[in-house]
């Protein structure tokens, strides 16, 4: 029998936008779906014994696997550190599982748990579960990792895609592009007079200090596969509202932008690993903005929109020349194995 090529799992399938999604609703959500998976968050909040608990896991194919500003295994913990972060949940306790091709080499492999340690220390967490898995040569492109994450939830705490409302302030907290443009530059063999490295990070300890001076912060999510962009439709669609981002507040890294245009690419669908994206109440706005700019991993933060009551579903950008564009998802892949 052969197959049609739209009954195969193509790489716009993992690519984080309108593929990925269409397959959560098609494939997954019809057969697995409950009030928890529905939500569609960075990760599920549930209840243990009064206790508000947030809940995550990701999976880390990222090619190459060292590039500058990190490694597969320092990624590995961001993430999965940052999607508990994104509900408001400070994380605890992350697992770890490998897939590890035969041939691998161990110093490789050493390098990589060096480098998931001092992550897990970064951020205050603590791995405490794990496995491996060996696969036979090319059953696995050398090492893939998955990474789980639980946190608890202060109680008056309610972080969610679904709460933007109409009026509050866009937040990001540093430039745009950076992590995506250093992956496929590497991969392109190309390197920039202003180096170019991966803004990995942990976020835990920023949205901390955002907790503490506001509770107003509505919704949060960090940028990742997709890119800016396609995160902001997210949450313009699951919060049913417009949203109007201002092209010139846009922050970039030098050199990003040059290189997005050298190498054909958006940067506001490329992939972030230390970036969130806040939607406040928009009398919090400049305090939040002053606390997130004080923080190491907050200094480039910009307001970079408003949620706004048009367009609902819809994300606009104000282009510099005075113009408007639309933002829609991510569509096709502009960059497999991106994290
Ligand atoms: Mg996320």
């Amino acid at each position: 029998m052969t197959r049609k090529k739209e009954d195969t799992i193509l790489l716009d399938h993992g690519s984080g936008g309108r593929a990925s999604h269409d397959l959560v609703k098609k494939v997954f959500l019809p057969q697995l779906g409950n009030a928890f998976l529905d939500t569609l968050e960075d990760s599920t909040v549930f209840e243990i014994g009064g206790h508000k608990l947030a809940f995550s896991t990701d999976s880390y194919t990222v090619d190459p696997i060292f590039f500058p500003g990190g490694d597969i295994g320092s990624l590995a913990v961001h993430g999965t550190v940052n999607d508990v972060t994104m509900r408001g949940a400070p994380p605890l306790y992350l697992s770890v599982g490998f897939i590890i091709e035969e041939g691998f080499p161990i110093s490789d492999l050493e390098r990589i748990i060096r480098s998931m340690k001092e992550a897990a220390q970064g951020a205050g967490v603590q791995i405490i579960a794990g496995d491996t898995k060996v696969v036979n040569r090319g059953a696995a492109d050398k090492i893939f990792i998955n990474t789980a994450g639980v946190g608890v939830i202060r109680d008056n705490v309610d972080i969610s895609g679904r709460n933007a409302k109409v009026g509050d302030t866009v937040i990001v907290n540093g430039t745009i592009g950076d992590h995506g443009v250093t992956i496929l530059s590497m991969r392109e063999g190309l390197s920039f007079e202003v180096p170019i490295e991966s803004d990995s990070a942990p976020l835990n300890g920023l949205v901390a200090d955002m907790l503490a001076v506001s509770d107003k912060i509505h919704a949060m999510r960090d940028p990742t596969r997709g890119g800016l962009a396609t995160t902001l439709n997210e949450i313009a669609l699951q919060s049913n509202v417009g949203i109007e981002l201002v092209e010139s507040r846009l922050p970039f890294r030098e050199g990003v932008e040059g290189a997005c245009e050298l190498l054909g690419l958006d940067p506001l669908y490329l992939a972030n690993e230390g970036k969130l994206v806040a939607f406040v109440a928009p009398e919090d706005g400049e305090k939040i903005l002053a606390c997130m700019k004080a923080h190491p991993y907050g200094r480039d933060a910009a307001i970079i929109g408003t949620v706004v009551p048009e367009n609902r579903g819809r994300v606009f950008l104000k282009t510099v020349i005075g113009g408007t564009r639309i933002l829609d998802m991510l569509a096709g892949e502009q960059l497999p194995r991106i994290c």
